[in-house]
């Protein structure tokens, strides 16, 4: 497979973009080589500008789960373009969006819409100050909410992939009120709640870790966290940004039966476009600015042609609920085939799934925290990928992600896929 075209676009990139990318992992830099640059997608393809055909596994991190270019997502674009792209003043569809987002998460009365998902986590948390008046927060080693100050301690997704966790520029002063628990150790966060009495404003948890590869939640650690941040009244912010209309319509809280105080949205409810959300209970969103005093804004913000992508893509999703199971099926199927492979080739693998999420880690421990999730061999998974590529699947180009499946896969892109996944494992055994 020749890559002429992207590496020769990398060095262009790479004198006018820092890395040659607008987002780290895009880089490939991981996996020790060029990036492909994209011309175009179709359902569950993508095309580089070599020309070479991928099953995508990425897709755009999420946002894409109707597949590429799916006409759903189009419907009345062009019209809505004509119109008029941006007016820094309301337009009806944003409240068309709210109420079907509020529709889908009962926990949720009201919704605030921002352009990404670090804009909707990083606002979440203000709030949640803003509304206990206590200054700390914690969150999970190996989350990421986005690349705001306070986030960016002991992060996940590329903070991870590039080693840089807590990263320089982080202030100690912004640091300190940022406390680090265990994914799936409640008592390392009643440990923090013993320290700090009375100061914690939220708990920010990825309801299923997806940004340190998948690290399905342990049932008694979401409902302890639950209860704990209930007696101890600290709000609970699920980072639904993933898990958001992807595990189901209703998202993980839906799948769990657990009702967070805030929630933060992105991805899939942009159809594509930059849009991100965070909502919640009446009397925590009604201390948002203008109607309380906590500050919060955004010129393009609930921009109409973003709305109208999102509105189109969650308009599909809840008349066509089948994409839920076909999405399962999937992963299911994917899980089934992987481990098969890694049981006849013996390479040390572990393929984890929950729900429509899954993320294939090289180590021979079980994947249950943030330390199990740090001994896979990076270097093996990045020759897995290069494996993967050249057969014709862009998988994600870092341990640390997980992989994204759309309603457009097929079961015979499913089906090579795992052929494909026992050459690469043969290759590296
Ligand atoms: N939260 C989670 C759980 C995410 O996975 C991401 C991005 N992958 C974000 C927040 C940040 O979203 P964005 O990249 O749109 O800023």
């Amino acid at each position: 497979m020749k890559h002429t075209k992207s590496t020769a676009l990398f060095e262009e990139a790479n004198r006018v973009i820092p890395g040659g990318v607008n987002s780290p992992v895009r880089a490939f830099q991981s996996v020790g080589m060029p990036p492909i640059f994209i011309d175009h997608g179709k359902g569950s393809k993508i095309y580089d500008a070599d020309g070479n055909e991928y099953t995508d596994y990425i897709c755009s991190w999420g946002p894409l789960i109707l597949g590429h270019a799916a006409d759903a997502y189009y419907d009345g674009i062009d019209e809505a373009l004509r119109k008029g792209n941006t007016y820094g003043a309301p337009t009806e569809i944003e409240i068309r969006v709210a109420e079907m987002i509020i529709d889908a998460y009962p926990s949720m009365d009201m919704v605030r819409m921002v352009n990404s998902g670090t804009e909707a986590t990083m606002s979440a948390i203000r709030l949640a100050r803003g509304y206990t008046g206590r200054e700390k927060f914690i969150k999970f080693e190996g989350c990421y909410h986005g690349h705001s100050d306070s986030l960016l301690v002991k992060s996940g997704s590329g903070t991870l992939t590039y080693g840089v966790p807590t990263s320089p520029g982080v202030t100690a002063g912004t640091a300190k009120d940022t406390l680090v628990a265990a994914y799936n150790d409640l008592d390392s966060v009643k440990k923090l709640f013993d320290e700090n009495k009375g100061e914690i404003a939220c708990v920010i948890v990825e309801p299923v870790a997806g940004n340190m590869g998948v690290v399905p939640p342990d049932s008694t650690f979401m409902k302890g966290l639950r209860k704990l941040t209930e007696d101890e009244g600290t709000l609970l912010i699920f980072d639904e940004v993933i898990t958001g209309f992807r595990l189901a319509f209703g998202g993980a809280q839906e799948v769990l039966g657990i009702k967070p105080d805030l929630t933060t949205l992105g991805k899939i409810i942009g159809g594509g476009m930059p849009v991100g959300a965070f909502g919640g209970r009446r009397d925590i969103m009604e201390k948002l600015s203008p109607l309380g005093p906590v500050y919060q804004a955004g010129t393009l913000s609930g921009n109409p042609i973003a709305m109208k992508m999102g509105l189109n893509t969650l308009t599909y999703l809840k008349e066509h609920p089948e994409v839920y199971t076909h999405l399962e099926d999937c992963a299911k199927q994917l899980e089934a085939g992987f481990k098969k492979n890694i049981k006849e080739t013996g390479v040390k693998a572990k393929m984890v799934r929950f729900g429509g999420m899954s993320a294939l880690f090289f180590t021979d421990q079980e994947i249950c925290d943030f330390s199990s999730v740090m001994t896979s061999d990076t270097k093996t998974y990045a020759k897995y990928f290069a494996e993967m590529l050249n057969r014709g699947n862009l998988m994600p180009p870092a341990q640390f992600e997980g992989i994204f499946v759309s309603a457009a896969h097929t079961k015979a892109d499913i089906e090579k896929t795992i052929a494909d996944n026992l050459a690469a494992l043969k290759a590296l055994a």
